[in-house]
């Protein structure tokens, strides 16, 4: 066994919703560089919350071609570990409890309105409108501060958003790309903690368990800074301690656009059948300055 000579804490946290393509592949190599080098322990994490999009044979799929570019992770679903459980469809129970911390503190309220009606009242023209962010939440929409909340419930069947403070800037140090600023209720707004199907939003999810996990930093693609602030938000809410953030550019297909996992072509899979090598990936992403 290989003791870790520092206290980082780092992770890979992909969703089993498609095959990896190169952009998560580099971005988890920046990951794995990192804990490296610091001499640290790496986490996986199977984010494997939305039941809709989530399929099994991602789970291993994902895993194996992780292990194929030559990844080795010290925590996870596969090898165990003292955060265990790694899989997030396992630990319900953390998310409740921090449910019930927020709720403890009114500092969530149920909504019922629909994401029709918020898109309504902010004067968005249709859904998925040149963004694919939450929609800024109508202060409007919101309960009174300090009205009574009703409870949460064995079964959750509505919408529960954090309320977010009135105004003020939030702010990080991103390893990466420095100083990020946001304004809270003109950049995001109240966000959704837990889903009226019941299942907790990415958000709380991701927020806790980095803080269950004690990740000491944070390496994800560029595209979740957004998240980032509303992370940041529910550390605070719980109290807990937020981590270091360092977001990757993102990587884009040869006509700008960013990879996603509907780009096949470009999945490690296709990649691998075609005989590109492990190392002629990892040359590639050497020798790029991200
Ligand atoms: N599971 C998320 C994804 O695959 C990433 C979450 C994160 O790194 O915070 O997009």
């Amino acid at each position: 066994m290989v003791f870790p000579v520092s206290s980082y804490r780092g992770r890979l946290a992909p969703s089993p919703t498609g095959h990896l393509h190169l952009g998560h592949a580099r971005t988890f190599w920046v990951a794995a560089e990192r804990a490296r080098a610091a001499g640290g322990v790496l986490v996986l994490r199977n984010e494997d919350l939305d039941a809709v999009r989530f399929r099994l044979d991602f789970v291993d799929a994902m895993l194996e071609d992780l292990r194929w570019l030559g990844f080795t992770w010290q925590e996870g679903p596969d090898v165990g570990g003292p955060c265990a459980p790694y899989n997030q469809s396992a630990r319900r129970s953390h998310y409740r409890a921090a449910l019930g911390q927020l709720h403890a503190a009114g500092l969530i309220f149920p909504c019922t309105h629909s994401r029709r009606d918020v898109l309504e009242a902010i004067g968005a023209p249709h859904e998925g409108a040149g963004t694919d962010d939450e929609p800024v939440y109508p202060r409007e929409f919101r309960p009174p501060a300090g009205a009574p909340l009703p409870p949460l419930g064995e079964k959750i069947t509505v919408n529960w958003r954090l309320r977010v403070p009135d105004g003020g800037e939030i702010a990080f140090t991103d390893g990466r790309f420095g100083e990020q600023r946001a304004v809270v209720g003109r950049d995001f707004g109240d966000f959704l903690v837990w889903r009226k199907d019941d299942v907790p939003s990415y958000q709380l999810a991701c927020a806790v368990d980095d803080a269950a996990m004690g990740i000491t930093e944070v390496v994800r693609g560029a595209d979740l800074i957004k998240s980032t602030f509303r992370q940041l938000l529910i550390y605070r809410a719980l109290r807990a301690t937020a981590p270091a953030f360092y977001h990757c550019p993102l990587m884009t297909d040869v006509s700008g656009q960013r990879l996603a996992k509907r780009h096949d072509a470009l999945s490690l899979r296709t990649l691998r059948a075609q005989g590109v090598t492990p190392s002629d990936i990892l040359a590639k992403f050497q020798a790029e300055t991200c």
